[in-house]
C-alpha cells in the first residue's frame, strides 16, 4: 500500500526526521485559513497523487505570495496530472500539499528498502537527488552505494552508517544529522512495515539545514492487519477500483494492460499462466490468485472482476485442485458466467481434485467452453479463440 507526501512527511516527523512545515487542503477555500501557520517568504504548492515525477509535470510549484497561492491551487485542484509514473491516464489531483519553500544548495538522494534477494535492508544514497535513481544506476553507477544490512534490533550499525553517509561528503554536525536521518528510515521501515521509504531529494539548504524534501513510503499488504494507523492513510482515489473489489473478496488481483483474463489459483501457477499467454504472442489482462480453498462465492466475484474489464476479449482459467475442488470452481464460473451473461471465449483447464465433477459442471451448463488437457494446450486455445 502506498501512501501520499504529506503522509510520509507526518510519520517522518514522529520519528524525528527532519521535514518542512506544511499544510494539506482538499478544497482552495481552506489556504487561508490554514497558511497562517507556515512561516518562511515562499511557498510550494505540491500536488498529492500516488505517483512521482510530478516537478516535471506541472505538480511541484514554487509560489511567492498568498494570493498566487489560492490562483494557483484552484488550477491544481482537479487536473489530471500526467507523470512518467501515472501512465497516459494520468491522475486527478483531489488534495494539496502547501509547504515552506526551501532554499535548495544541493539535492541528494536516500531510500531505506526490503531487499528480498539477499533478504537484508538495503540503504541506497546517491549525489544524484532529484533524478529517477533507476537511471542514476545505469548511466553513474559510481554515484549511488548500496548498503545492506543484516536484521537487528538495535539498527544499522556505526560503520553501516558511515558507509551509507559517505557519499554525501558531509562535514561534521550534517554527518550527525544525516546519521540520525538513517537511523530514523531504519525503525520507520520496521516498526510500520514499510517496505520502501524513499527521500528524493534529501537536501542541504544555503542555511545549512538537512531536510527530507520529498518522501515516498510503501507498506506491505501482508503486515497492515497489525498497522491499523496506516492503514487509516489508505486512499481509495488513488487505487484501481477493480483491485478495491478484490481486496474485498480477498483476492490476489492485479490489472495488467493486455486482453486474455486470467484465473488462476496459487501465484506460481498464475505467473506461469502469464508466461505462456505470453509465449504464445499475446498479453495477461490481470494477474490473478483466487486462493487455496476458494468458495463458490469467491470465485464468481473473481470472474465478474475479470469481465468488468473492458480490454478482456478472452478468459483463461487455469485451476490445479489441490486443498481448490475443481467442482467448487466450476459451479462459480457458470454461476458467474450466467450472471453476466458471458459473451468472449472461455478456455478453462481442470487438473487435480473432483477435475471430473468440475468438468460434468462445465459440460451441463450450456456454456460455450473450450476443455483444455494441458496448460499448453490452454494457451493455445484461448490464443486462437481470441484472433
Ligand atoms: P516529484 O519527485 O514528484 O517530482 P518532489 O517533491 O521531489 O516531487 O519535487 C520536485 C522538485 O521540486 C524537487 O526536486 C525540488 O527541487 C523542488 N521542491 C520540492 N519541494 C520543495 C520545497 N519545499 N522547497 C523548494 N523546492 C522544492
Ligand atoms: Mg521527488
Amino acid at each position: 500500500m502506498n501512501i501520499h507526501e504529506h503522509q510520509a512527511k507526518e510519520i517522518l516527523k514522529e520519528f524525528k526526521a527532519p521535514v518542512s512545515n506544511g499544510i494539506v487542503i482538499y478544497s482552495k477555500d481552506e489556504i487561508e485559513d490554514k497558511i497562517s501557520i507556515l512561516k518562511g517568504k515562499q511557498y510550494v504548492l505540491k500536488a498529492q497523487i500516488h505517483a512521482g515525477g510530478r516537478g516535471k509535470a506541472g505538480g511541484v510549484k514554487l509560489i511567492k505570495n498568498v494570493s498566487d497561492l489560492v490562483s494557483e491551487a484552484k488550477k491544481m485542484m482537479g487536473k489530471i496530472l500526467i507523470t512518467h509514473q501515472t501512465g497516459p491516464e494520468g491522475k486527478e489531483v483531489k488534495r494539496l500539499y502547501v509547504e515552506e519553500a526551501s532554499d535548495i544548495l544541493k539535492e541528494f538522494y536516500l531510500s531505506c528498502l526490503i531487499d528480498r534477494e539477499s533478504s537484508k535492508i538495503a540503504f541506497i544514497s546517491s549525489t544524484e537527488g532529484g533524478m529517477d535513481i533507476e537511471k542514476v544506476a545505469e548511466e553513474t553507477p559510481n554515484k549511488i552505494i548500496t548498503t545492506k544490512i543484516d536484521l537487528k534490533s538495535e539498527g544499522p550499525s556505526k560503520e553501516e552508517i558511515e558507509n551509507i553517509i559517505s557519499i554525501f561528503n558531509f562535514d561534521e554536525s550534517q554527518n550527525n544529522v544525516a546519521s540520525k536521518l538513517v537511523q530514523s528510515l531504519y525503525k520507520i521501515l520496521i516498526e510500520k512495515d514499510a517496505s520502501l521509504i524513499e527521500i528524493n531529494p534529501l537536501i542541504i539548504t544555503k542555511e545549512n539545514k538537512i531536510i527530507c524534501l520529498d518522501a515516498k513510503m510503501n507498506f506491505d499488504d501482508n503486515a497492515i492487519f497489525r498497522r491499523p494507523e496506516i492503514l487509516k492513510l489508505r486512499d481509495l482515489n488513488e487505487e484501481e477500483s477493480a483491485e478495491i473489489e478484490a481486496s474485498k473478496h480477498d483476492l490476489a488481483y492485479i490489472k495488467l494492460n493486455g486482453t486474455i483474463g486470467c484465473m488462476v489459483n496459487g501465484a506460481g501457477l498464475a505467473m506461469a499462466t502469464m508466461d505462456i499467454i505470453k509465449l504464445y504472442g499475446q498479453e495477461p489482462a490481470n494477474f490473478l490468485d483466487v486462493g487455496g480453498g476458494a468458495s463458490k462465492e469467491k470465485v464468481t466475484a473473481a470472474f465478474k472482476l475479470i469481465l468488468a474489464d473492458k480490454n478482456v476479449k478472452g478468459i483463461l482459467i487455469n485451476i490445479f485442485g489441490g486443498i481448490m475442488r475443481c467442482d467448487v470452481l466450476a459451479s462459480g464460473v457458470v454461476e458467474a458466467a450466467k450472471q453476466v451473461n458471458l459473451s468472449v471465449p472461455l478456455v478453462v483447464r481442470l487438473a487435480g481434485t473432483n477435475y471430473k465433477e468440475g468438468k460434468e459442471i462445465l459440460d451441463k451448463s450450456n456454456l460455450k467452453i473450450l476443455s483444455a488437457a494441458d496448460l499448453n494446450d490452454a494457451a493455445k486455445k484461448i490464443v486462437e479463440a481470441i484472433k
